[in-house]
């Protein structure tokens, strides 16, 4: 697993954005949702523009990996439930965040 934050939709590293939401129980066996979301730049207009369909098509396409044939539509399924309860639980204004650049250096390094 990376050690760099990314993208809780399409898994872009060093995502711009923290969208604020509620906690939800997540989808056995995916990555949790500890109240916050972090977002792309692409991601983030995705959500902004409310075009959830875009977004959930996003994540399936950029899945860690790939998605198997057979699992493409348990796969959708489970990506649509993750991010049901992302928008059902938005509850703040998203903002910016910014990493030490550093961090930035040493990724870029390990290319
Ligand atoms: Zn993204």
């Amino acid at each position: 697993m990376a050690e760099y934050p990314k993208c809780d939709f399409c898994s872009a590293p060093f995502p711009a954005w923290v969208h604020p939401s509620a906690d939800f129980i997540m989808a056995e066996g995916w990555a949790s949702a500890d109240g916050a979301w972090a977002a792309c730049d692409t991601c983030h207009e995705l959500i902004e523009a409310e075009d959830r369909r875009a977004l959930a098509e996003r994540a399936f396409r950029t899945v860690p990996g790939g998605v198997p044939r057979a699992a493409r539509n348990e796969v959708r399924t489970k990506i649509q439930r993750m991010h049901q309860g992302f928008w059902k639980g938005r509850n703040g204004v998203p903002y910016r965040q910014t990493y030490v650049q550093d961090a930035q250096h040493r990724q870029e390094g390990q290319r």
